[in-house]
């Protein structure tokens, strides 16, 4: 009964916003991706992201002030991978916290003999599990080409939806979990290897950090450079538009 409450609450909060279309085309104009959508879903993405607004709180940290373009921004990008899985696959949390640039997250580690390591970890975002959200805000052509902070966020946020980050996310019933598998370990193998062989493999080394960071990382690629993808790691491609529901390399 809540989940039907919150959902009329978001739909009827959408329903009062008012966002002109030169302003949907001045925002969407930063996120050139989103032409690899078919254009008849982009009145559905918008209306998604309007939801997104009404259920989420975001704020800015270290003086950073988020005006409706940058909001309307995150918003685009954080529901363009759940366009169909649904928004409700993001409700177990509802904090966004904004940073200018990259940010430090102070950690602390023990180590085997108990002696406790403080350290500052630079950071472009970080996901919480059933918390905030935390991401890094770059102007458009200031963020690093094929990299996407907030499609790399919230694809750890649907990798949390079934426990730990381990690039297995909560697979729809027609999904078999032995091919998603079959498709992620081989490529994951195989990227570690070029990694350490130095190669140029065109994605984000950071890939090859852990299978959780391969996921976000593939993820990433799957929206902003389909091709690279398809061309590099085909059945992990074609395993991702299934669970994503949408094959971006066809019109890239
Ligand atoms: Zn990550």
């Amino acid at each position: 009964m809540f989940a039907a409450l919150r959902r009329w609450r978001r739909r009827r909060a959408a329903d009062r916003m008012q966002i002109s279309s030169d302003q949907w085309h001045r925002v969407e104009t930063g996120l050139p991706f989103l032409d690899y959508l078919p254009p008849e879903e982009r009145p559905r993405l918008r209306r998604m992201a309007l939801e997104f607004l009404a259920d989420k709180e975001i704020h800015g940290a270290e003086g950073l002030v988020l005006d409706d373009d940058i909001l309307l921004s995150i918003a685009l990008q954080a529901c363009l991978p759940v366009l169909h899985i649904g928004l409700d696959v993001y409700a177990d949390w509802v904090g966004i916290v904004v940073y200018p640039g990259d940010f430090v997250i102070p950690r602390s580690i023990a180590d085997e003999d108990g002696v406790v390591h403080e350290y500052d970890d630079e950071v472009l975002g970080e996901a919480w599990e059933g918390g905030p959200v935390l991401l890094s805000w770059f102007e458009p052509g200031e963020a690093v080409e094929g990299v996407n902070v907030v499609i790399h966020e919230f694809a750890h946020k649907l990798d949390m939806g079934n426990g730990e980050v381990d690039g297995y996310p909560a697979l729809p019933a027609h999904m078999p979990a032995a091919e998603w598998a079959g498709a992620f370990k081989p490529a994951y193998e195989d990227f570690c290897l070029r990694v350490d062989r130095d190669e140029d493999t065109g994605f984000d080394p950071y890939a090859a950090e852990d299978p959780g960071e391969f996921f976000a990382v593939m993820s990433e690629t799957f929206f902003e450079a389909p091709r690279l993808l398809k061309t590099g790691y085909p059945a992990v491609y074609d395993q991702l538009a299934r669970y994503y529901g949408q094959d971006p390399a066809a019109r890239a």
